[in-house]
């Protein structure tokens, strides 16, 4: 009865979810996540879980398609995130080296683990993946025709791979933004008070440098050597049910005889939560024909809430812009459908989406967020095991899919 409360009290809230016609799509959306759930589990990336989801996922696009396939890629899952280690390694290594008081090669270590930093983690460079062992990921891609002449392309994106556990948010969610900070703050200003000190020449201060090192060391760095666990999590609203989605859309754009001059896409990676791998091996692979024609991409991402709808404006930590004038297009479209959308830019530390490899090549991107910001809470859901069909608001789900068929609509009739 509460549940059903919750549902009129939604209805009321969004008046005009109710009458979109969006629940049986975001049913079957729902139903084949849970689906998919019970047959193949966590599905990290370059798994044998993950490539059994994929062809899950092409054999339900293949009947409402013109073209369906699974497109297998070269990926090291752990490298993305072995910077974590690395780096607290390097740093161990330069903190013994300031107490040998040698602290030029302490300075270098330094130096080199907050590059990695830069370079692995705010910029999703691939830095450490020689290091790391070889295994074949899996995309999917699945084409729909227009019935005239292809003007533009439209690709909505998901991923179907799922994370590993993130530790910290999982069992000490408690000052995740202070420890992230702490550890930011750790990994830059050790190498700049360390060459400091070396250019000062003043060797008596090294040990006491070494010391403050220590203890910053253990207070913040310490804690991410375990911040991965070994397990992958359910992954199920980040981001399986955004995969999931591109079947109904599929459907319902058939099923209303498909568009008259833009091309859709309905596209899954592989390995977004180890880098974006997936997304980078697809749009290396098909850079000619992403610049061919206008195009746009509708990234979902972590769907779980229909009023903490975000459209992304920037990528990448900030670094990558995406289109604006398209996220504030689907801002509009979500106000249309009664939601409370906005836009949102990424900061240094937020991490990325797809959409930043998409944007690259000259796409025009954003992605759909839904979700809670706020992390420090104790029922945690993205990055947890708690991250089930249950944590999916219906509603979400029903938001998204109207957001997007609105969209398609909105392109084809060239009003964008
Ligand atoms: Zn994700």
């Amino acid at each position: 009865v509460a549940r059903k409360d919750k549902r009129l009290a939604r209805a009321d809230k969004h008046p005009a979810l109710a009458i979109s016609g969006m629940e049986k799509l975001a049913r079957e959306a729902l139903d084949l996540t849970r689906e998919i759930l019970e047959r193949c589990g966590p599905r990290l990336a370059g798994s044998e879980a993950c490539e059994r989801s994929a062809r899950m996922l092409r054999d339900r696009l293949a009947p409402l398609c013109d073209e369906a396939s699974v497109e297998p890629f070269e990926v090291r899952p752990d490298a993305f995130l072995g910077f974590l280690r690395v780096t607290f390694g390097l740093y161990a290594l330069g903190t013994a080296l300031l107490f040998l008081r040698r602290p030029v090669p302490a300075s270098l270590a330094f130096t080199a683990g907050a590059l990695l930093v830069v370079f692995e983690f705010l910029l999703y460079r691939e830095v450490l993946d020689p290091l790391y062992p070889r295994r074949t990921g899996h995309n999917v891609a699945a084409f729909i025709e227009p019935r005239c002449e292809v003007k533009r392309q439209l690709i909505f994106a998901g991923h179907h791979d799922s994370a590993r556990v993130f530790n910290l948010l999982c069992y000490l969610p408690r000052l995740y933004r202070i420890r992230l900070v702490g550890a930011f703050v750790t990994v830059a200003g050790m190498p700049i008070s360390s060459w400091c000190w070396a250019a000062s020449g003043r060797a008596q201060a090294w040990p006491w440098l070494g010391a403050a090192d220590c203890v910053l060391g253990a207070v913040f760095l310490l804690p991410m050597w375990w911040f991965l666990g070994k397990e992958g999590v359910p992954g199920a609203g980040d981001n399986l049910i955004a995969s999931a989605m591109l079947v109904p859309i599929a459907r319902r754009l058939r099923e209303s005889g498909g568009l008259e001059s833009t091309r859709v896409l309905l596209f899954s990676s592989d390995a977004e939560e180890a880098g974006l791998r997936g997304a980078r091996a697809y749009v290396r692979r098909h850079e000619q024909a992403l610049r061919g024609l206008p195009t746009f991409l509708f990234n979902l991402e972590s769907i779980y809430q229909a009023d903490r709808i975000q459209f992304l404006e920037s990528d990448l930590n900030g670094v990558q812009p995406l289109d604006q004038p398209l996220a504030a297009q689907c801002v509009a479209l979500a106000r249309d459908l009664g939601l409370p959308a906005r836009t949102f830019r990424m900061y240094p530390g937020s991490g990325a989406t797809d959409a930043a490899e998409f944007a690259r090549v000259g796409v025009r991107a954003t992605t759909l967020i839904a979700m809670p910001t706020d992390v420090e809470v104790d029922d945690l859901v993205y990055h947890t095991p708690r991250d089930v069909v249950a944590a999916i608001e219906p509603e979400a789900v029903e938001a998204c899919l109207g957001i997007a068929l609105a969209l398609a609509k909105k392109l084809d009739a060239q009003s964008l």
